[in-house]
């Protein structure tokens, strides 16, 4: 199928973007990597008046290592993340993460903004931020404002994105001492979108003790959800294989409620998070320092 017709604009400057979304408000859209926008038009699902395109704004896709940490340009494909050695030190879950996104030539176009605004509760790249506790700066012409992941997502392809507003930048805390990440999922075909995935994050002492876990799932809600149950059960305590394999099954209980649909079962995918959550932690918690072993 074709789109409906629309009117294209290609700005050369963040500013001009954000005017134009501005000057044509709720009937208009941006246009990053149309990994997805561009299907979902030919589909006729989306029909947007006017596209801004902001493939040709200046200054959207920089990676930079800075004080507060690492700053991700929303227009920075998934190609960059996936490859970029500053991102790999800055941030190693992101890069764990990057080859189970799509395949490689959608990630020659694809990008971390669309990728975060589109909110596909099965993505990978919202459910690492939502670990790394990652700050979006959004502009639009009333301005700036910075949301943190764990309040942009609320619903099924839905974030606090308003008509009008640009996902500009992505700001990923600088790593703890004795941190360490990790990330896995499972899908039928790799490259498909997972059945159920989790991204971690965590940090001990120099004793061994879990001084932090953030772990988030994808695939198991109508958003990225923070398994908080699993960061109270780890918090303070050892990290032994029963502490985890305890955190694992608190979460998979209490933290999610999966769909079922032709792919999974409801049941199916507690029991892939749980499974996953476990592994994830263990393998994490090893690279953090402390050499995991059974109580
Ligand atoms: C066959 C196929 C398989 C895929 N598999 C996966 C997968 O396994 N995992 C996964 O995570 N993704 C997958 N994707 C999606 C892919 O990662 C997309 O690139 C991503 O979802 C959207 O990024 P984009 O840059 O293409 O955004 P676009 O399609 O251009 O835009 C998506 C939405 O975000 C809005 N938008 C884009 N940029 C901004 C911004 N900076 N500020 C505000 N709003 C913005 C657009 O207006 C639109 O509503 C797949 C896509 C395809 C076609």
């Amino acid at each position: 199928m074709k789109p409906a017709p629309f009117e294209y604009f290609r700005p050369r400057s963040v500013e001009e973007a954000i005017e134009l979304l501005a000057e044509h408000g709720p009937d208009a859209k941006p246009l990053a990597g149309g990994q997805s926008l561009i299907p979902a038009m030919n589909f006729r699902l989306a029909s947007p008046a006017v596209l801004v395109d902001l493939n040709e704004a200046a200054g959207l896709s920089n990676v930079t290592a800075q004080a507060d940490g690492l700053h991700i340009g929303g227009m920075t494909r998934h190609r960059t993340l996936e490859r970029s050695e500053t991102v790999a030190r800055a941030a190693p879950l992101v890069t764990a993460a990057m080859p189970f996104v799509a395949h490689a030539a959608i990630r020659t176009r694809g990008t971390l903004g669309g990728s975060l605004a589109h909110a596909d509760p099965a993505a990978e790249l919202p459910a690492v931020m939502l670990a790394l506790d990652a700050v979006f700066t959004v502009q639009s012409r009333q301005g700036s404002r910075k949301v943190r992941a764990a309040d942009f997502f609320t619903g099924l392809f839905t974030t606090t994105l308003q008509a009008g507003e640009l996902l500009t930048d992505v700001a990923i805390p600088r790593t703890p001492p004795h941190a360490a990440y990790a990330f896995q999922e499972i899908a039928r075909r790799h490259g498909d979108y997972a059945l159920a995935g989790v991204a971690a994050a965590v940090a001990v002492d120099e004793r061994g003790r879990c001084t932090s876990a953030r772990v988030a799932l994808l695939s198991v809600s109508d958003r990225p959800v923070l398994a908080e149950h699993a960061s109270r059960a780890l918090e303070g305590e050892q990290p032994t294989e029963e502490a985890i394999r305890a955190a694992a099954a608190a979460a998979a209980a209490h933290d999610i409620d999966p769909p079922g649909d032709i792919h999974a079962s409801s049941a199916y995918r507690r029991h892939l998070a749980a499974v996953l959550m476990r592994s994830v932690l263990e393998r994490a918690f090893i690279d953090a320092g402390r050499p995991f072993r059974a109580a």
